[in-house]
C-alpha cells in the first residue's frame, strides 16, 4: 500500500474503559472479523488476560477501510499493554504509531492510566482522537466527561466522539477520524531498512515472531536481517501481517506494520525496542530509545513439595519463552529447600507470573516477601546490588544502603484524601503536590520507597477508597535509607525465607506484628515454640506458641463422628502446604504473613 494510504494508530485507556471492546468493534466494522469471532476478544490472547480484563502483550492488526472519499486505507491497530509495569513496552508500541484513540469511560471519567497513557502518547508526538465510551449505559454522562476532557486535557469538548463499543454506535465516526486526523507515516522508502521491534512472541514452528513497524526502507522474504542491539543475524523465514491471524506476504513497505518470523529460539534475543536492518546493507544508526528491560522486584519462589522443583523450572523456562522481562536463577533456602529467585518488572508483573505458574502449570508454590534491588555501599568503598535480604552483608561492613523511590500519582474523589494521606505516611511517603481536577476529584503526587509499594499498598489503597482511587508510578531514583535486616527465629532457628529489610523506625512495629501473626498460624507442637524477631543478635519482639496439651481428636472421642472426620480432613489440608523446619512445621500462611504486615 502506498504510504499516503496507511494509518498506524493505537488505543489508550484506563483499564476497563473499553479498549479491547472498541478494538474488536473496529475489526467488525471494517469486516476484518465477523461479529461471531468478536465474542472471543481477538486482541487478548491469553485466558488470564481475558479474565482480568488486562491486556498484557501488545499485538497488531491490519484492517482495510474504505472511507467516505471512496479511497481504501490500510489501518494498522497496535494494541498496547495496559499495565503500569509495562511502561517501556507501551512507549515502544506508541512509537510504532502516528495516532492514538483516547478512550474514556462515560460513567467513570478520566482516571490514572488515562492521563499516564495520554502523556506517553503526547511524548511520542501522536495525534489524539478523544472518544467517550459506553454511552449505551444509563449512568453514562458523555457531555460531562467531554467537558472534563476539555478542561483537563485541552481537547475541545465538541470534538470528543461519543461511542458505544458494545453496540457499535458512532464507531464509523471513529474510523473516519483516524483517516482524517492521523497523519500517514513519514519514513524514507529509499533509505536502508530500519524496522522497530515493538513486541514479540514465541511460536513453536517459526521461532520468535518479531512484531515490527517498518520505519525506513522495506522488508522482503528471504532477506538476511540483523538485530542491531542484539548483534544477531537472521534469515527472515516468513514475513506477514496480522489480519487478524498471521498472514504471510512478500513485502512490508515503509510505514507498514507486520511480523518477521526470525527462527530464533529465545524471545530474550528479540528485545522490544531493537532495530531490524539488512545484514549486507545495514542502517548507519539504530532507531533511538532502546533499553533492556530491568527487573525492579524480586521474590523467592519455591515448590511446596520439593519434588516439584524440576516442574517449576520447566514452567519458568516456558513462561520465559514469551516474557523477555522475566529473569530467574536457582536459590536455596534452609527453610524452603530448592527454588528460584525471580525478578519482575513490578508488582503486577509478579502477580501475573505467580498466578500463571499456579494455574497453568498446576504448581503449589510458596513465595517469599518481595524485595526491591538495594544498592549497598561497603566500608571499603565498593558498591554492590542485592535483591534478597539474605545477600545483605554484615552491618559492620556497610557504609550506606540506598533504595529505589517511585513517583506515585493517585487519582481519587476528594472524600478520601484523609485515608490516603494516612496510608502514604505510614509507608514513609513524602507529599509532593495536590491538584484539584474538578470540585470532587484530586490528583495526589507523592514520593514513596518502592519497597513500601510492593507489599499490600495497592489493596490498601483500594480498600480505603472503596475502589475509587487509581494509581500510577514511575521510578524516580535511588535514595539512602536507614535500613536494617529483620530476622525471624522459630524455635531459636532463623528462618531465612522470613527475613525482610525494613526501615529502622518500623522495625519494632513490623517485628511485633509479624511474630504475633506467626503465633496464630504456626500450629502447636508437643513443646513450646518461641517465635522471635531480631535485628542482628538483638531480639526486639517475642511470642510463644504454647505446647499442645491433648491430642486434637481426644475431645471428640465418643462424640460426633462427622465432626471428627471434618477435623481430620482439615488437618490433612493443612499438611499440603507445610514446610518442616527442624522439628517445627511451618505452614504456608506463615510465609504469607510477611506479605500482609505493611
Ligand atoms: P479494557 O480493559 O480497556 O480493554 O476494557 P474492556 O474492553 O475489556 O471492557 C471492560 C468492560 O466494559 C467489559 O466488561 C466490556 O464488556 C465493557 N464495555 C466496553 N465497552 C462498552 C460499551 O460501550 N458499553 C457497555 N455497556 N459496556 C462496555
Ligand atoms: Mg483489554
Amino acid at each position: 500500500m502506498d504510504q499516503k494510504h496507511i494509518r498506524n494508530f493505537c488505543i489508550i485507556a484506563h483499564i476497563d474503559h473499553g479498549k479491547s471492546t472498541l478494538a474488536d468493534r473496529l475489526l467488525v466494522a471494517t469486516g476484518t472479523i465477523t461479529e461471531r469471532d468478536m465474542k472471543e476478544q481477538v486482541l487478548d490472547d491469553m485466558d488470564l488476560e481475558r479474565e482480568r480484563g488486562v491486556t498484557i502483550k501488545a499485538s497488531a492488526v491490519r484492517m482495510l477501510y474504505t472511507a467516505p472519499d471512496g479511497e481504501t486505507y490500510e489501518l494498522n491497530l497496535i494494541d498496547t499493554p495496559g499495565h503500569v509495569d509495562f511502561t517501556y513496552e507501551v512507549r515502544r508500541a506508541l512509537q510504532a504509531a502516528e495516532g492514538a484513540i483516547l478512550v474514556v469511560d462515560a460513567t467513570q471519567g478520566i482516571e490514572a492510566q488515562t492521563l499516564a497513557n495520554l502523556y506517553m502518547a503526547l511524548d511520542a508526538n501522536l495525534e489524539i482522537i478523544p472518544v467517550v465510551n459506553k454511552i449505551d449505559l444509563p449512568a453514562a454522562q458523555p457531555e460531562l466527561v467531554a467537558e472534563e476532557i476539555e478542561n483537563l486535557l485541552g481537547f475541545p469538548a465538541e470534538e470528543v466522539i461519543p461511542v458505544s463499543a458494545k453496540t457499535g454506535e458512532n464507531v464509523e465516526q471513529v474510523l473516519q477520524a483516524v483517516v482524517e486526523k492521523v497523519p500517514p507515516p513519514s519514513g524514507d522508502p529509499d533509505a536502508p531498512l530500519r524496522a522497530l521491534v515493538f513486541d514479540s512472541h514465541y511460536d513453536p514452528y517459526k521461532g520468535v515472531i518479531a512484531y515490527v513497524r517498518v520505519v525506513d526502507g522495506a522488508l522482503a522474504t528471504n532477506q538476511k536481517l540483523r538485530l542491531m542491539a542484539a548483534g544477531i543475524d537472521i534469515e527472515a523465514l516468513e514475513i506477514g501481517t496480522f489480519s487478524p491471524r498471521m498472514t504471510p506476504t512478500d513485502r512490508l513497505e515503509t510505514g507498514e506494520v507486520g511480523y518477521v518470523a526470525t527462527g530464533l529460539k529465545e524471545v530474550q534475543d528479540v528485545r522490544v525496542g531493537d532495530t531490524i536492518t539488512l545484514a549486507n546493507k545495514p542502517a548507519a544508526e539504530p532507531l533511538p530509545g532502546y533499553e533492556p528491560a530491568k527487573p525492579m522486584v524480586f521474590a523467592g519462589i519455591y515448590p511446596v513439595d520439593n519434588e516439584d522443583y524440576l516442574d517449576l523450572r520447566d514452567a519458568l523456562d516456558k513462561l520465559r519463552l514469551n516474557d523477555a522481562a522475566l529473569v530467574y536463577e536457582p536459590e536455596n533456602s534452609a527453610a524452603l529447600g530448592q527454588g528460584f529467585r525471580v525478578g519482575f518488572l513490578g508488582l503486577f508483573h509478579m502477580e501475573i507470573v505467580q498466578e500463571r505458574l499456579e494455574r497453568e502449570y498446576n504448581l503449589n508454590l510458596i513465595a517469599t516477601a518481595p524485595s526491591v534491588v538495594y544498592r549497598v555501599v561497603l566500608t571499603n568503598g565498593e558498591e554492590i546490588e542485592i535483591d534478597s535480604p539474605a545477600e545483605l552483608p554484615d552491618p559492620s561492613k556497610i557504609e550506606e544502603i540506598l533504595e529505589p523511590w517511585m513517583r506515585v500519582q493517585i487519582w481519587t474523589p476528594s472524600d478520601y484524601i484523609g485515608p490516603i494521606m494516612e496510608l502514604v505516611t505510614n509507608r514513609r511517603g513524602v507529599f509532593e503536590k495536590m491538584e484539584y481536577l474538578d470540585e470532587k476529584r484530586v490528583l495526589l503526587t507523592y514520593q514513596l520507597p518502592l519497597s513500601e509499594l510492593i507489599v499490600d499498598f495497592y489493596d490498601q489503597l483500594k480498600s480505603r477508597t472503596r475502589g475509587y482511587a487509581s494509581m500510577d508510578y514511575q521510578f524516580s531514583g535511588y535514595q539512602p535509607g536507614d535500613l536494617v535486616k529483620l530476622d525471624i527465629l522459630v524455635n531459636e532457628q532463623p528462618v531465612d525465607a522470613l527475613s525482610i529489610i525494613v526501615h529502622r523506625d518500623q522495625a519494632y512495629e513490623k517485628g511485633s506484628a509479624l511474630v504475633r501473626r506467626l503465633k496464630e498460624v504456626i500450629p502447636r507442637q508437643q513443646f513450646k515454640v518461641p517465635i522471635q524477631a531480631a535485628i542482628g543478635r538483638r531480639v526486639i519482639a517475642r511470642q510463644t506458641v504454647p505446647a499442645l496439651r491433648k491430642d486434637v481428636l481426644a475431645k471428640c472421642y465418643g462424640g460426633d463422628v462427622t465432626r471428627k472426620r471434618k477435623l481430620l480432613e482439615k488437618q490433612k489440608e493443612g499438611k499440603k502446604r507445610l514446610k518442616k523446619l527442624g522439628n517445627v512445621e511451618i505452614p504456608q500462611e506463615a510465609f504469607m504473613a510477611v506479605l500482609k504486615i505493611g
